[in-house]
């Protein structure tokens, strides 16, 4: 088998620096470390590994730069948005090449990123010009009005499996709410953050407004959870580093919003088009490689459809395109990291000890270099299997069946977990049912994950305290103050008084 051939996009950078006050820096005490791609596994670039003097020149940047920030007409703040979304777009295909490259996401599934990280910036543009506050009367004597600040300097801290798009998503409402930043992005998918800069520049972004400290969670990412002067941590990763981050934040009594990690139940009933929902199950647990918070990792089937399910799921599984993250034919790409990678295979091995294995479950022969893994499927998992209960976050997927809606929500529910779901059913009344009784921050009814950016986004259990998206965004990046106005007289007991 010949080796997979090194497809490079054009202009990698040979060191990603952090960007403190408008300026590329490295790390005070010149630290680096490695970063590889996920098909050689080898190092192509060095990023500059931070500790707490960045941390602390990053926030003091950002502390500086918020007074005139903040103070800018929602408009003003709005134009700038827009031109972040232009420079986004204008570098469409480089960003979703390096996203590619470095992730292992196929290059078709980066587009859709890079397309999605633009939108978020106009969205909040939006947002931002239509945005009224609150006012409350009461009767003629009092009137009362919300008045909205931003927080201060925002600490964002993000995940590596969509990497650029995950980091508009908090930079949009953070810098449209009138925050200025620091983000620590993943240390495992630098690449298309080194664009950030650039983007920044051409769209007139204050130096300081954003800044950008790579390197280790427990180093960098810690720094930043830890700083006096970060009131806000917005997280999204994994949900024992949110634990933590909450026990860190803590000691300063930080606002934070925790993104965390899911196993999502899909709940499909025999009266459902099981044409549409086997496309639509296919798709939401492989693509992004499987790499995806809101995958649908646990499929429950109803016991009259269970065996011919499992024999179409396997069969398309097993016809799912792996191959090369930079070829536009391929549907999954690589896993992220060699670690992740052992991860996942690992699960794999557990779980051809707990259930019945129907695809997939080895790297494909065709590809015998990279972190590759064919589309796997188990059967039959009993409900207490570390498969069903655990976060692969791979292209591997749990299948029980149910006997009926009693059980079928029971079977949702039994994990920590609660992020998203998912029912396919042709009959809307237990549709709807069963929305309300499955435990999640988000369900889709005969579909699988498509965004409504005004909608609230988040997850309850262990997948997350607090909700994004939308207004919600904007409600956490701002305090919001009540100012209480007497019209009238007002009646005041008078204590002490003599007369
Ligand atoms: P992770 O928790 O290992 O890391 C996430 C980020 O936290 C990284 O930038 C990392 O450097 C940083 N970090 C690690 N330790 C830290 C510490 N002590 N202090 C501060 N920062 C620290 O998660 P991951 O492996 O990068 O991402 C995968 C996880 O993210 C999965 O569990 C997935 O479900 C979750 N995720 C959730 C959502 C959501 O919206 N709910 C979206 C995407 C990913």
């Amino acid at each position: 088998m010949p080796p997979t051939p090194i497809i490079r996009p054009d202009g990698l950078p040979q060191a990603i620096r952090h960007w403190i006050g408008g300026e590329a820096v490295d790390s005070a005490d010149g630290l680096t470390f490695d970063v590889e791609d996920p098909v050689a596994n080898s190092p192509y670039s060095k990023a500059a590994a931070g500790g707490h003097r960045d941390i602390d020149r990053a926030v003091a940047a950002a502390k500086a730069a918020f007074p005139a920030w903040s103070r800018l007409s929602n408009r003003e703040r709005a134009n700038t948005l827009n031109r972040i979304a232009d420079a986004v777009e204008a570098r469409h295909d480089q960003l979703a090449q390096f996203e590619s490259y470095d992730s292992g996401l196929p290059i078709t599934q980066t587009r859709g990123q890079a397309r999605r990280a633009a939108e978020n910036f106009r969205y909040f543009a939006d947002v931002l010009v239509s945005l009224g506050e609150e006012a409350f009367r009461q009767g003629t004597d009092q009137f009362s009005y919300v008045v909205r600040t931003p927080v201060g300097v925002a600490g964002l801290i993000t995940p590596w499996n969509t990497p650029f798009m995950l980091e508009s998503w908090k930079l949009a409402p953070a810098l449209a709410s009138g925050c200025t930043l620091v983000l620590k992005p993943a240390e495992w998918t630098p690449l298309s953050a080194s664009l950030w800069p650039e983007i920044l520049t051409e769209a007139n972004v204050p130096a300081g407004v954003v800044n950008i400290v790579h390197g280790i969670g427990e180093e960098a990412g810690q720094a930043l959870v830890d700083h006096p002067d970060v009131p806000l941590i917005s997280f999204t990763g994994s949900t024992d580093t949110g634990r933590h981050i909450i026990r860190s934040s803590a000691q300063h009594l930080k606002t934070t919003s925790m993104e965390l990690g899911g196993k999502s139940p899909v709940v499909l009933f025999a009266d459902a088009d099981l044409e549409a929902a086997l496309d639509s199950i296919v798709f939401g647990v492989f693509s992004l490689n499987g790499e995806r918070c809101t995958a649908g990792s646990r499929v429950l089937v109803e016991r009259p459809v269970y065996e011919e399910f499992i024999r179409r799921f396997a069969e398309r599984a097993a016809q799912v395109r792996v191959g090369h993250p930079a070829d536009p034919d391929t549907e999954v790409g690589a896993l992220v990291h060699q670690e992740h990678y052992a991860r996942v295979l690992d699960y794999v091995e557990i779980g051809t000890k707990e259930a019945r294995l129907v695809a997939g479950g080895t790297r494909p022969a065709h590809l015998p270099e990279g972190n590759y893994l064919q589309p796997t499927v188990f059967a039959d998992v009993p409900r207490d299997a570390r498969i069903f209960q655990e976060e692969i976050f791979g292209p591997v997927v749990a299948v029980a069946p149910f006997e009926d809606e009693t059980e079928a929500i029971e079977l949702a529910n039994a994990t920590q977990f609660g992020l998203a779901a998912y029912i396919w059913t042709s009959d809307l009344k237990r549709g709807h049912r069963i929305a309300h009784a499955v435990e999640s921050g988000m369900v889709w009814i005969n579909s699988h994950n498509v965004r409504d950016l005004r909608t609230p986004f988040g997850g309850v259990k262990a997948s997350g305290v607090g909700r994004e998206g939308g207004a919600h965004s904007i409600d956490f990046y701002t305090e919001s103050k009540i100012v209480h106005v007497a019209l009238g007289d007002v009646h005041t007991p008078r204590f002490g008084a003599t007369t």
